[in-house]
This record gives structure tokens, sequence and C-alpha cells, in this order.
């Protein structure tokens, strides 16, 4: 097989550049810290400690998994459900 698939997210990239992604919450890891992904183009970001949106590194994700790990034994069963109003 000679030919190869066209790129077919060169149009979701462009849309993003100009309109910005789409991000949507693919993991909470904490009460505050989420990882999202963009419904366009795939790509992913993390909240960060400082409340700034980063591009979700493999150092970023070992962290959040920490993080999800520490928060999970913290919270106990108790499920708490909040609205996001953002
Ligand atoms: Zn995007």
């Amino acid at each position: 097989m000679k030919s190869q698939t066209p790129k077919t997210f060169s149009f979701a990239e462009a849309f993003c550049s100009i309109f910005g992604h789409q991000l949507k919450v693919s993991k909470n890891v904490t009460e505050h810290i989420h990882e999202y992904q963009c419904a366009k183009c795939g790509m992913e970001m993390t909240d960060t400690a400082n409340g700034i949106l980063a591009q979700l590194t493999p150092k970023f994700k070992e962290t959040n998994k920490y993080l999800a790990n520490f928060y999970k034994r913290r919270r106990r069963s108790r499920q708490r459900h909040f609205a996001n109003a953002s």
C-alpha cells in the first residue's frame, strides 16, 4: 500500500486556530482539576495546580493520576455533584 490516508484533521485544526478549541471534560481528576479533550481536533488539556490550563503532557498525566488517587482516598465513599457553571 503506497497511498497514505489524507490528513483529515487539517480542517479541524484550522477551525480550532480560528475559533478556539472546543474542550470537553474527559476526566475529573479532583474537584478542581479536570482533563479536557477538544471535540474538534482531539488535543488534550488539563487544569494545573496554579489554575492555568495547560497542554496535557505525559508528566501532567502522571501528576493527575497521583492526584486522583490521593483525592479518591480523601473523599471516601461520599459523593457530591457540582453544577459546573462556566
Ligand atoms: Zn481543537
